[in-house]
């Protein structure tokens, strides 16, 4: 039996999270190697740090006078007991000692690239934790022979394979600062970030895997370097992984008059110690604060902002979140099908999984490529244990395989999955209900649906169900987004700040400070916009941070994210959420999946309006489906609701990383309002596919 909400453990670890951080993070920092170990779990920085360029100089920082290398928690620690023979010297401490060492561990698979893709030819590698290591020592050398050292910015420009793995961890392993822009973004973007994030070298992969063909990288940085020349050049030029074994895609030369490396090349020489080059043996610790990376958010609602993130709060909170929240054990292995370039790839892709020494699947691909049975065969195949993906991927399979039929195909296997975490977006109910239901028919015993809300700000989940090995889980309420995690302390308040504490009435979700570990130190070199971002909302009405969603909570504490705060539509004098109504829009059973946003209205001020996807074997047409959909919301959600006009699509636009553009497909709308209909809209750089939005834009009257 599931005790009831109010006293779960899950409950009692989050308090004690927040009324004694320090007991509950110091115990924490215990799972993972410390070169020095830190004062205390939060305080005043220990030293004169750079905060006016990311962060807030009244701020505390997490670990202060700890020294931590997040490469050696990642590999060298699972490899050689500490010390490691070639480690420097450590500060002895009386916490780490007993940090358990598996000598098999160095013959575990650290990594599986799976790359289903018809241009691969070979679509299966592993690499193991011993080999990873020695990979990372040889590539840190070569970029130390390249000049570039601690605190230095690396770019990295690739796409899903273990050589990005590789080239993250020798980063770290240096010191050096790393910012993943994702493989593909247009030379335009991948320059500002270049030239924001000042690197000093850019590590790139000769050609990127999409659906249509192998995608040519060198043209695209080569195109960005000189839009950024006459502000910034990357010192130590640009080091590149040709890749072999791909169809249609020939690896360009490179030019070292032009400060262009070859990565086999390097890497030979600097295994024979040629020129002066040596690999890297030791791990280089940085401070507790010091930046680990930084990574540009998303965008979908306006500029991408550098969030940085420091090393010492990074691994400890990811360590003890993929033990204790994820309920991973060393023999698990996770299907993440995210990328190095967004929050959720980077912390479970990668770190996550590693700090525990567990195995990782990098995925390379699509989730219906070449059919919608491709997930689930790889968790069949490979007996992965956590699968996490996107709403927006899960309601790709649903429409592409309704009834589920390559779940339950002869020779699929399940078993081993115990749960299927879902990020990035609301998730509605019914997607949650119906693979739910799949799961504990097919999955393992207990296997459920993980919907957890997150940013790359908060660096791991802000809310979920906790699957701790040490208590069953909550039950889940589909729809909501599960209950605060240890670390975060969430609240909804009104315009003013002020608690809201009445149950279903919805408001901003905000965090109080200090923010949990994993959480943003800043933003790279714009204290200015940090602030205007996240604080200044709420200054002097309560000092909250503002994560730009709103949110309400149920009597048991349970968290529903509505839509971000500038998604919210008003209806006569009705604030809505336009999530809510998107989950009764795709409970129609024609409806995959839907988008709904404020139209203006003469009368009402503003009406819903849905731009739906319909399953392919959709029974009704959509007027009849609209009929239909709005007596639902007159049920569910009253009559205040119901939807002025629906259109369908083929495809919604989006973001790489899953996101729906509801700004760009609401500028639509007032448009049309307007009788503006072809003027033309705005979208993020992160579009992922912009040929989708002219037909859309045609078809709204
Ligand atoms: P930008 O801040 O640049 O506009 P972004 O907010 O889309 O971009 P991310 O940090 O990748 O960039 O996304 C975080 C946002 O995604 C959250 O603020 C929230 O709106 C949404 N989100 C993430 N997970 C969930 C979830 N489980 N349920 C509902 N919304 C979610
Ligand atoms: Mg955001």
């Amino acid at each position: 039996m599931t005790s009831t909400p109010s006293s779960h453990p899950q409950k009692a670890v989050h308090s004690q999270s927040l009324t004694d951080p320090e007991s509950f993070w110091l115990k924490a920092a215990n799972d993972v190697h410390w070169h020095r170990h830190p004062d205390r779990a939060f305080g005043p920085s220990q030293r004169t740090r750079d905060t006016a360029r990311h962060g807030r100089e009244s701020d505390g920082v997490w670990f202060p006078g700890g020294q931590i290398s997040t490469t050696f928690n990642c590999l060298d620690r699972h490899v050689y007991p500490p010390p490691t023979p070639h480690s420097p010297p450590l500060t002895p401490s009386p916490h780490t000692p007993h940090l358990p060492f598996d000598p098999s561990l160095a013959k575990r698979v650290a990594f599986r690239h799976i790359s289903p893709l018809p241009w691969q030819t070979v679509q299966e590698r592993t690499i193991t934790y011993g080999d990873a290591l020695e990979n990372v020592q040889v590539l840190a050398g070569v970029l130390k022979s390249k000049g570039v050292g601690k605190g230095d910015v690396v770019t990295v420009y690739m796409s899903e394979s273990i050589e990005t793995a590789l080239a993250i961890l020798a980063i770290t392993r240096i010191g050096a600062v790393f910012s993943v822009v994702f493989g593909g973004f247009a030379s335009k973007e991948l320059a500002k970030r270049i030239e924001d994030s000042k690197c000093k070298m850019i590590i790139t992969s000769s050609c990127g895997l999409e659906p249509k063909g192998p995608v040519p990288y060198k043209p695209l940085v080569d195109e960005a370097l000189r839009i950024c020349a006459s502000r910034h050049v990357p010192a130590s030029g640009v080091l590149f992984q040709r890749r072999h074994g791909i169809r249609d895609h020939e690896p360009p030369a490179v030019d070292n008059s032009r400060n262009e490396w070859d990565w086999d090349e390097e890497m030979t020489l600097t295994r024979k110690g040629e020129g002066g080059r040596s690999p890297c043996w030791a791990s280089h610790p940085v401070a507790s604060e010091d930046p680990l990376y930084l990574l540009y958010t998303s965008g979908s609602t306006g500029n991408p902002k550098g969030v940085v993130r420091s090393a010492g709060g990074h691994a400890v909170s990811l360590r003890y979140y993929i033990e204790h929240i994820f309920g991973m054990k060393k023999d698990d292995l996770i299907l993440t099908t995210s990328s190095f370039g967004w929050v959720v790839g980077c912390s479970y892709i990668l770190f996550g999984p590693l700090l525990l020494g567990a195995s990782s699947i990098i995925f390379e691909g699509k989730p219906i490529l070449p059919d919608a049975g491709i997930l689930w065969r790889t968790v069949s195949n490979h007996g992965v244990t956590h699968l996490f993906t996107a709403p927006t991927a899960l309601r790709a399979v649903r429409g592409a395989d309704p009834d589920a039929a390559f779940m339950r195909a002869a020779g699929v296997n399940l078993k081993s999955l115990r749960t299927l975490f879902l990020a990035g977006e609301r998730s509605e109910p019914g997607i949650v209900e119906l693979y739910g239901k799949l799961l504990r028919e097919l999955g393992a015993p207990g296997a459920n649906v993980n919907d957890n809300y997150w940013s790359t700000e908060s660096g791991n989940p802000i809310t979920a169900l906790q699957i701790s090995p040490a208590f069953a889980p909550l039950v889940a309420k589909p729809g909501s987004a599960g209950v605060p995690l240890p670390g975060m302390d969430v609240r909804i308040v009104d315009e003013e700040g002020k608690e809201i504490s009445k149950a279903g009435e919805m408001g901003n979700l905000v965090l109080a400070p200090p923010l949990a570990p994993s959480a943003l130190l800043g933003l790279w070199h714009n204290p200015a916009g940090f602030e205007k971002s996240y604080w200044d909302r709420f200054s002097g009405k309560g000092g909250w941070f503002d994560t730009g969603d709103s949110a309400y909570r149920d009597a048991d504490g349970y968290v529903t994210i509505c839509a971000r705060g500038d998604d919210l539509i008003n209806v006569a004098a009705h604030r809505l959420g336009t999530g809510l109504i998107e989950a009764v829009v795709t409970a129609h059973p024609d409806i995959v999946e839907c988008c709904v946003v404020g139209a203006p209205d003469p009368a009402k001020g503003q009406v819903p309006f849905a731009l739906v996807v319909v399953a392919q074997d959709h029974k009704a047409d959509v007027k009849t489906m609209m009929k239909s959909i709005n007596d639902h919301i007159r049920q569910e959600v009253g009559p205040i609701a119901q939807l002025g006009a629906v259109i369908a699509t083929g495809k919604l636009p989006k973001t790489r990383s899953g996101k729906t553009l509801r700004r760009t497909i609401r500028a639509m709308v007032e448009n049309a309002a307007e009788g503006k209909k072809d003027q033309e809209v705005p979208y993020p750089p992160t579009i992922e596919d912009k040929d989708v939005l002219a037909p859309i834009q045609a078809s709204i009257e």
